[in-house]
């Protein structure tokens, strides 16, 4: 095991995985910018070494400066959380030549799943369903058009090295092609410096259902259900459940064993999540992301099982200690992402928490590294916190999620607090029926007040 991890993050996942290496008894170090000396995550953890500036880009993902911050310190392993550097297949290749454990998959597969292109190639190699589309990129206007054609519209323009729901553009008819090109094109290129970009069947009232794996890097590989992620605005997840209410237990079994099966032929190593959309009871791969999520507390909730925990297990060259028929999943857990955020404009409010009572009781469970007092700055994402919720049945977890969302308190930002008290009123979520367009329509309606 791990002398001393080193956790290359800040926020919420900074201290999720500080959480994990105290249950497993291994020193931490926390690294920081100088807007975060006062973070949580340097509080608890046992050194801390500040690594630059406010600006992501050199402190965050100052790669030099975070090889050096493992030098000093003795770190023989990082943890990357999400975000920043956890999908950086040259960060992972720079740590392992330093002699230091990335706590994350081999960087090949990384690489692999970071070209969408490519990640879709090979998840058809594997024997996973994927959406209807171009096979690879697309070099010219007449390609795409002739690929619509096939497909039929509407079709939706993809960018190969895409992320946070950028350099996507629907065309919904022949007309509409050319603009849908140039502009996911030009977004790409300003986002990721890549413009390529590949075509896909847009389908239109999907969910996004994925499915959560873990494996040992020598074959064995395991799926631990599924999460509901379609509650999404500008394509960027808000709430998430498991199980989904769309989905029967033989829809589960199937898909989670075309995946379970994917990821032993790839030997994947550690936890990854394979994406799809779900539509009349077929599945479409989209992506797969090679890290931990920012969702993965609902499958621990419902499986008992301590994903940040194995990740690093496992990471540390031990075999998978669960085989599939230990995977057991007892009721309902749901999570919703609390922003510092206006609940109607969306607009980030950074600032100072004056008060701060988070909810607590039977099946509540709160990732957050806010408290009384904190200063969030305004250089980073504005997830406040996560509240997650867990019940014997659906209906018993939104029970408890109504009541934890009534006695959560923040004052002196705002927070998107409001926007979970509309939502579990609302008789469409209440009864499961919704798509991932159905949280903008909501919103659209002005259901939510201040
Ligand atoms: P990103 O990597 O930018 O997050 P994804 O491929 O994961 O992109 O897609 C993000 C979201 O965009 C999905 O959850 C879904 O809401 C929407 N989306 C992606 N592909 C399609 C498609 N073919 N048809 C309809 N919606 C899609």
């Amino acid at each position: 095991m791990f002398e001393k991890i080193l956790i290359a993050n800040r926020g919420e996942i900074a201290l999720r995985v500080l959480r994990a290496c105290k249950d497993l008894g291994i020193p931490t170090v926390a690294v920081h910018s100088t807007a975060d000396a006062d973070a949580m995550h340097v509080r608890l953890a046992d050194e801390s070494v500040c690594i630059g500036p406010p600006p992501a880009r050199n402190s965050y993902l100052n790669i030099p400066a975070l090889i050096t911050a493992c030098e000093i310190t003795g770190a023989d392993a990082v943890h990357p959380g999400y975000g920043f550097l956890s999908e950086n297949a040259r960060f992972a290749e720079i740590l392992i030549e330093h002699g230091v454990q990335f706590i994350g998959p081999k960087p090949e597969h990384i690489r692999l799943m970071g070209d969408k292109i490519e990640a879709k190639r090979t998840a058809q190699r594997l024997g996973i369903p994927v959406v209807p589309g171009s096979q690879g990129g697309i070099a010219s206007d007449a390609e795409a058009l002739s690929v619509a054609r096939e497909i039929g519209f509407p079709v939706l323009v993809k960018a190969a090295a895409g992320g946070g729901g950028r350099g996507m553009k629907v065309a919904r008819s022949e007309g509409d092609l050319a603009v849908a090109l140039a502009t996911a094109r030009a977004e790409a290129k300003a986002a990721f410096g890549d413009d390529a970009v590949y075509l896909e069947k847009y389908l239109e009232t999907p969910r996004h259902i994925e499915i959560q794996v873990l494996g040992d890097g020598r074959g064995a590989a395991i799926h631990l259900g599924e999460r509901d992620c379609s509650l999404q605005r500008r394509h960027q997840k808000v709430l998430e459940e498991s199980p989904s209410p769309a989905l029967n237990a033989d829809e589960r079994d199937a898909i989670g064993e075309i995946v379970a099966k994917a990821m032993q032929k790839l030997a994947y190593l550690g936890v990854g999540t394979v994406e799809f959309l779900y539509e009349d009871g077929r599945f479409y791969f989209i992506e797969m992301n090679t890290r931990i999520q920012v969702e993965h507390p609902v499958t621990e909730m419902i499986t008992d099982i301590d994903l940040v925990l194995e990740q690093i297990r496992i990471a540390s060259g031990d075999r998978l200690a669960i085989a599939q028929g230990d995977v057991k999943f007892h009721g309902h857990a749901i999570e919703c992402r609390i922003n510092a955020e206006n609940p109607v404009s969306f607009r980030p409010s950074p600032g100072k928490i004056v008060h701060y009572h988070p909810p607590g009781g039977m099946g509540v469970r709160i990732d957050s590294a806010a408290y009384q007092g904190y200063a969030i700055p305004p250089h980073y994402d504005s997830l406040l916190g996560k509240l997650i919720v867990h019940g014997k049945t659906r209906a018993e977890c939104l029970m408890r999620l109504r009541r934890s969302i009534d006695e959560f308190v923040v004052d002196g930002v705002e927070t998107t607090l409001p926007l979970f008290s509309a939502l579990v009123r609302d008789s469409d979520f209440v009864d499961g029926n919704y798509h991932i367009h159905w949280l903008e329509r909501f919103l659209a309606k002005g259901a939510v007040g201040i």
